[in-house]
């Protein structure tokens, strides 16, 4: 068997070298373009959104990182472009319709999914006083005021040599809550979107595609930024402004892929215990868990598409095509594939264009059963994850990066 695939693996070798003419280009561009990401890099631009704080939504603070990011997509050479939106209550959060799950293994979760085993406590912190350093709690002291004011959705897009009319949406959110640094939520999706726009706007790199590389501001309250995003572009998508100019303002949605807490796959919580060695017990006398403080061998990166959206068929041929992207091109660590997205700025969108998420969970089912001891904590601090933490959103860059730049068409002219 090995000697007859053997003799025709010659054969097609050979046809193949005589239909390639000699100057053609050998190297791999995906290859060259995932070998400029850089963990020092990712690491860099993580800690440079950590200065603005939780980055809470409707504060100065917010805004300033909204400025900050803006800047630096500018001087990677990716025109910016910002949309904007009045704010006031938060909307509930998720899709109403989604069925609801629960199965044999456990009580139903969010995205209709199933809480299988030991779970950890989750929550949004709101106590200033569980944040330890007084430097946090106040760059962290402006609250959001009331009423109805202005927010911002920052942009930036890379027009495509051969369909300028169609494009791909990366995104992630640039806000934050709960009193520390966001540096997880949503610094780590935020880096990541702004790593991308940096190589693909670089000179000597060609896409056939148009590429859109957007921060959503107010995904904590309700996913009022990428929902503000649909409301306003859905109906312009593919028209040429001004006509006969060759310009698509809002190109057509090709997918939309999210990206939301990159970083940390400890695993399933775990018996908390003491310094004795025995289990620590809640007030009713109930064994608490937590999960492992080292990033799991195993750990995945956890790409997600929703079942019960129009769009679901679309959706999960774009989260196998990831899977595939990351098989060949990521460095460290593996993905899979779920189909329970929920509770990101994929989820506006899920309706209209087929739409996925990448995360370093499963988003109903591990981190909703408090598999990240740190959403929403003041612990979200740069500070708290090791190498192999950041590694796993790099290698969830290396993901998109390699899945985007083979369905954009990538090239590169020198
Ligand atoms: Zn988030």
């Amino acid at each position: 068997m090995k000697k007859i695939l053997g003799i025709a693996a010659v054969g097609v070798a050979s046809t193949f070298a005589l239909a390639v003419p000699a100057t053609a280009q050998t190297t791999d561009p995906i290859a060259v373009l995932v070998g400029q990401l850089e963990l020092g890099k990712y690491k860099a631009t993580i800690k440079g959104l950590t200065q603005f704080g939780d980055r809470r939504q409707g504060t100065k603070r917010n805004r300033d990182a909204a400025d900050w990011i803006e800047a630096q997509l500018k001087s990677y050479g990716c025109p910016t472009e910002r949309l904007q939106y009045q704010f006031t209550q938060p909307p509930t959060r998720g899709k109403p319709g989604v069925a609801a799950g629960g199965g044999a293994g456990g009580p139903p979760g969010q995205g209709g999914s199933t809480l299988f085993g030991q779970r950890g406590p989750i929550g949004v912190n709101a106590d200033p006083m569980r944040q330890p350093d007084e430097r946090l709690r106040k760059l962290n002291e402006e609250q959001t005021p009331e009423g109805t004011s202005l927010r911002e959705n920052v942009y930036c897009t890379k027009v495509g040599t051969k369909h300028p009319e169609e494009m791909y949406i990366i995104g992630a959110h640039f806000d934050g809550i709960g009193w520390g640094e966001a540096a997880n939520d949503d610094g780590s999706g935020t880096a990541l979107v702004m790593e991308l726009a940096r190589i693909l706007s670089a000179p000597g790199v060609e896409t056939d595609r148009t590429i859109r590389f957007v921060l959503w501001n107010n995904e904590e309250t309700g996913l009022n930024g990428a929902a503000a995003y649909v409301a306003q572009r859905l109906n312009l998508q593919g028209i040429e402004s001004p006509k006969g100019s060759g310009k698509y303002p809002e190109p057509r949605w090709l997918g939309m892929i999210q990206h939301d807490m990159m970083m940390f796959d400890h695993g399933m919580p775990v018996p908390k215990l003491d310094a004795a060695g025995k289990p620590v017990l809640d007030a009713k006398g109930q064994p608490v868990f937590e999960p492992p403080k080292e990033q799991r061998a195993e750990a995945d990166v956890n790409i997600e598409y929703q079942s019960e959206s129009k769009q679901a068929e679309g959706a999960a041929k774009l989260a196998w095509a990831f899977r595939a992207a990351n098989d060949k091109y990521a460095t460290n660590y593996p993905a899979a594939v779920g189909f329970h997205m929920t509770n990101t700025d994929s989820t506006p969108f899920m309706d209209h264009v087929p739409s996925i998420s990448l995360r370093e969970n499963e988003r109903g089912q591990q981190i909703g059963a408090g598999w990240n001891p740190h959403w929403h904590q003041p612990t979200d601090l740069f500070s708290t994850y090791s190498d192999k933490d950041f590694l796993l959103g790099l290698n969830a860059a290396q993901t998109t990066l390699a899945a985007v730049a083979k369905l954009a068409g990538a090239k590169l002219t020198k």
